[in-house]
């Protein structure tokens, strides 16, 4: 038993912490990384938390925007990705549904970033209700006459007859 450290994540005996402050969330290893590396990976946690968040929210785009001062390439690529997601779908719910309809490019990338990680995400790009309309077939007129009726039907060009006669 011991705490999870904010900054590996790994859970570390209570004395690798000291009492307070950030000697009380980061291990006594993460306390002896260069300081930029350090920030580099309690940034990155920050980041990936936002994904969790029911909502992203502008004060979160903001902070997006503020760590772009940090120099490290593989970093600036998770958190550019994060920063365009959260500017076109900041709501958690219906995320990659949203971005599957509108935004396929960057769904990839962020399945290729493993954003996309957690099964219930995933069925949710299952979902029926998303339709790929590119994949529908051509419609035309007469297909839909045939399904519904014509529209045009002579014994129907009176639109008044046509109305429900609300009896009140
Ligand atoms: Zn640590």
């Amino acid at each position: 038993m011991g705490r999870y450290c904010d900054c590996c994540g790994t859970e570390r005996p209570y004395e690798n912490f000291g009492g307070r402050g950030q000697r009380a969330r980061i291990c006594r290893e993460c306390r002896k990384l260069p300081k930029a590396e350090r920030q580099r990976i309690l940034a990155t946690g920050e980041i990936y938390g936002f994904l969790d968040q029911k909502n992203i929210s502008q004060k979160n785009i903001d902070r997006l925007k503020d760590l772009a001062s940090i120099d490290n390439e593989a970093f600036q690529a998770l958190r550019g990705l994060i920063l365009e997601i959260a500017m076109l779908a900041p709501r958690k719910r219906r995320r990659w549904k949203l971005l599957s309809a509108n935004q396929k490019d960057l769904l990839q990338r962020a399945v290729d970033m493993g954003l996309i990680e957690d099964d219930c995400e995933a069925d949710e790009l299952e979902d029926p209700e998303v339709y790929d309309f590119t994949q529908m077939p051509d419609w035309n007129e007469s297909d839909f006459d045939e399904m519904y009726g014509s529209t045009t039907d002579p014994e129907n060009t009176n639109s008044e007859s046509s109305e429900i006669d609300i009896p009140f």
